[in-house]
Parts: structure tokens; C-alpha cells; sequence
């Protein structure tokens, strides 16, 4: 059986951090990384971005050169999946080989929740959370003229906005009553379905749909719950994903919607970690809920905590999340959480297409979304790090500048 000091599951983000923290921390012992996708680690938010719109290539979203990870003497065992893990014995097996470890990073992150209706398994029926994903899109994007989403989330605006602009007809179907429900405030999904909708989007909210028409096993439609039928040649699904924690809730380990750590990251498990997505942790910033990020931020910032811990320092998992999102020419950049908020403030005119919204509670900034206004997202962090009652009508106020709003 092979053994590494530490063994990293998953050659995504997490892992990818994990492995670059170890060597700058000045980890000496043996490394590998374990990753069931053929390709070195690479940036998933430019699936939806940049790459899906053909404006970088996959060269210029790999993590790190390919020549990186010899260098530094990290073993990538690509294109092999861990099916299971044995904490007694302290050995995982993929690729039908036994792997011994010291310690295990398990860096999984989640995959893409799919259709379970009829005709849900149509083979032009994509996710896109892989590089494989949008490659097959690409690979017959000129065939395509009706293209329908389902999911108004960050995935499913972002690929509407790419399709559009690649002159597509786009339906996207989002079953609650606002795009964006479940991570922003309603000023904010309201401005991008306007927007959406400006740039031809068929955005639909409230939208039931039924299931898929299907002729030689290719989706044709999507029909919706009250009879009509939209016609489709391609449907891209983006609700959500389901965190891949599979082999360490069977070996035992304590989760549920992801597995469970503590504040080193720390699974129940003796000498495992988990990070990134499929780590269910206790937020600062969540008032100490047990929450998953799905965010590049908290992927790196989870590595960097749990490399130090196995390098024997207790740095416990504090960092500011913050995420981002481009759509057409705007920038929406958030620093914070806006979880449990009961006041929102609309601080400049969205009709400038540069604006902020500010979630408060109980008149304390938690976080802030700045749509093309760079200047808030940056001086936001401060307040909502130092947890002060903030002056309302002066975060209202788009000529104050953040860093002067005074206390209330
Ligand atoms: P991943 O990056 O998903 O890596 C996990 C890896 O583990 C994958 O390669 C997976 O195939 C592999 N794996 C899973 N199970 C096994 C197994 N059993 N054995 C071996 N390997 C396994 N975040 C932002 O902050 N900003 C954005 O704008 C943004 N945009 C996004 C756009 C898209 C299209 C997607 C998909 C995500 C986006 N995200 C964004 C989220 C961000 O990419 C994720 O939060 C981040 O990738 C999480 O890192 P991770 O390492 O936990 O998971």
C-alpha cells in the first residue's frame, strides 16, 4: 500500500490550497493529491464566466501551471475517485488501490443537483460545475437556438448572461417569486431580472414546471405544470449541489447537509479534515449557525486553517466571506453574510447601474452587495468587522463615502 503524511481528496479549490499551504508553510513530508477529474486543479467560477464565453482559455484558469505541483513534490493521482475511507486503518481506496495516510484534507466539494422529473436524464440536459460540462456545451453551441435554464441562482444568471450574449433565445424558469432568493435581498434580485430582461432574457419567476419532452433521448421541451410547452434545444440546470461526503459519513463521521467540523476544520473522524463546500461549520459571521459556503474565499481560507492545524497551529476558521458574480458588464462583489438581516438599506440609484445594498441588524452592518461600486465593497469590511450600530440615513447616503458613515 502507497502512504502520504497527508493525503488531499478532491484537486479543486480546496485541495489545490490545501497543497499550496502545506509547501509554503514549510511542510516537508510527503503529499498527493487525489482527484477524480482528469485536469490539475483549475478556477470553477470562470465555467459560468469567462471560459463558457470564450474569453479565457483553460490554460489561463488553471490554479497553477501543471508543473507546479512536481516541483513542489505533490503526488496528483488524477482521474481516480475515493469510494471509500477507513479511519482505523488509516487508508482510503480509489482507482481499486489501498492509499495509506497521516493525515486526510477531504476536499470534495459537492455535485450538481439534477432534474429527477420525467425526461430528466435527456442527454442535452447540462450542469455546470465541471470543465467537461460546459465543453460538451461549446462542442454544439452552434446547433442551439432555444436554450432553457432552470434555477435563478448565481449559475443559472450567469449562463443566461453568456447564451445572450451569444445571440441564444434564453428562458430561464426560477420556481420562487425572485431570482437570487435564497442569497440577496429582494433590491437586488429585482435589479437583475430588469436587467436580465433588457438583454432579451425570457425570465420567468413563479415558474412550475413539470418535466422534459424528450425524442431520441434529446431534450425538446420543457413542459410547465400549467400545460404550456417551451421549446428548447439545450437546458442547462443550476439548483444547487449536494455535498460530496459520501465515503466519510459511511466510515462514521457526524454531518448532514455536508459533514460536520469544528473551528480547525476537524472532522469527527481522528486525523480527517474537511474544507471548502462540503464543510458544515459553525459561521462567525452566521451568528455561529452551522452553514456550507460554496465560495472560493471560504474553500482557500478552510485550507489554509486546517494545513495549519496539522502543522500544530490552533488558528481557529474566522475569515470574512465575501464572493462575486459577473453578468454583462456588471460586477456584483459581496463582503459579509446577510443571513438573519431585518433591515436593508439601498444606498445609490440602480438605474446608474452602481449601487449597494446593506443588510443590517438590529442597525449593524452584515454585509454588504455592490453592483459596479468597488469603493463600498472595500470600505464595507470594517464595519461589519467591528459590529458597531451604524448611522442610517448616512449609509443611505451615496455622496458619504463608507469609511466616514458615523454611529448611529
Ligand atoms: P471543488 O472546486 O468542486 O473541488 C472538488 C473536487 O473534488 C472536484 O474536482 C471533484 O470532482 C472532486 N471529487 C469529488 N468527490 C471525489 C472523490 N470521491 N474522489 C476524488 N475526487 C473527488 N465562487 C465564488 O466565490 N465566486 C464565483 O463567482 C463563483 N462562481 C462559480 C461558478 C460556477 C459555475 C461554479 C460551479 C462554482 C462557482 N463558485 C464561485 C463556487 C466555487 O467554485 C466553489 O465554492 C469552489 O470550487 C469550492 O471548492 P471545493 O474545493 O470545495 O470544491
Amino acid at each position: 500500500m502507497s502512504y502520504y503524511d497527508v493525503l488531499i481528496v478532491g484537486a479543486g479549490h480546496a485541495g489545490a490550497q490545501a497543497g499550496i499551504a502545506l509547501r509554503q508553510m514549510g511542510f516537508e513530508g510527503s503529499v498527493a493529491m487525489i482527484g477524480d477529474e482528469k485536469e490539475p486543479p483549475y478556477e470553477r467560477p470562470p465555467l459560468s464566466k469567462e471560459y463558457f464565453a470564450g474569453d479565457k482559455s483553460f490554460d489561463r484558469i488553471l490554479i497553477r501551471p501543471a508543473s507546479f505541483w512536481p516541483e513542489r513534490n505533490i503526488d496528483m493521482l488524477l482521474g481516480k475517485r475515493v469510494k471509500s475511507v477507513d479511519p482505523v486503518g488509516k487508508f482510503v481506496t480509489a482507482g481499486g488501490e489501498e492509499i495509506g495516510y497521516g493525515k486526510l484534507i477531504w476536499c470534495a466539494g459537492g455535485s450538481p443537483r439534477m432534474l429527477t422529473c420525467n425526461g430528466a436524464d435527456a442527454s442535452n440536459i447540462h450542469a455546470v460545475r465541471r470543465r467537461d460540462d460546459v465543453d460538451a456545451m461549446i462542442a454544439k453551441i452552434d446547433q442551439v437556438r432555444h436554450v432553457t435554464i432552470i434555477g435563478g441562482g448565481y449559475i443559472g444568471l450567469e449562463a443566461a448572461a453568456v447564451l445572450s450574449k451569444f445571440g441564444k433565445q434564453v428562458v430561464l424558469l426560477e420556481a420562487l417569486d425572485r431570482v437570487l432568493a435564497r442569497v440577496a435581498g429582494e433590491d437586488l434580485s429585482r435589479f437583475y431580472e430588469a436587467e436580465h430582461r433588457a438583454h432579451g432574457v425570457d425570465l420567468r419567476t413563479g415558474a412550475a414546471m413539470d418535466c422534459i419532452e424528450v425524442k431520441d433521448g434529446r431534450a425538446t421541451a420543457v413542459l410547465m405544470a400549467d400545460g404550456e410547452r417551451i421549446e428548447t434545444d439545450m437546458v442547462i440546470v443550476g439548483i444547487g449541489i449536494v455535498p460530496e461526503t459520501g465515503p466519510l459519513i459511511a466510515a462514521g463521521a457526524v454531518g448532514g447537509n455536508g459533514v460536520d467540523v469544528d473551528e480547525y476544520c476537524r472532522t469527527s473522524l481522528p486525523d480527517i479534515y474537511a474544507v471548502g463546500d462540503c464543510a458544515a461549520h459553525e459561521n462567525h459571521f452566521a451568528r455561529g449557525a452551522r452553514i456550507r459556503l460554496e465560495s472560493v474565499q471560504n474553500a482557500n481560507d478552510q485550507a489554509k486553517t486546517a494545513v495549519a492545524h496539522i502543522l500544530g497551529k490552533e488558528e481557529a476558521y474566522h475569515a470574512v466571506p465575501w464572493f462575486w458574480s459577473n453578468q454583462y458588464d456588471l460586477k456584483l462583489q459581496t463582503v459579509g453574510l446577510s443571513i438573519g438581516y431585518d433591515q436593508t438599506i439601498l444606498r445609490g440609484d440602480p438605474a446608474t447601474r452602481s449601487f449597494s445594498v446593506l443588510y443590517l441588524r438590529a442597525g449593524k452592518l452584515l454585509a454588504i452587495d455592490a453592483v459596479n461600486a468597488v469603493k463600498d465593497y472595500v470600505q464595507a469590511r470594517a464595519h461589519i468587522l467591528s459590529g458597531a450600530a451604524l448611522d442610517p440615513a448616512q449609509l443611505a447616503d451615496a455622496s458619504i463615502p463608507l469609511k466616514e458613515v458615523g454611529l448611529a
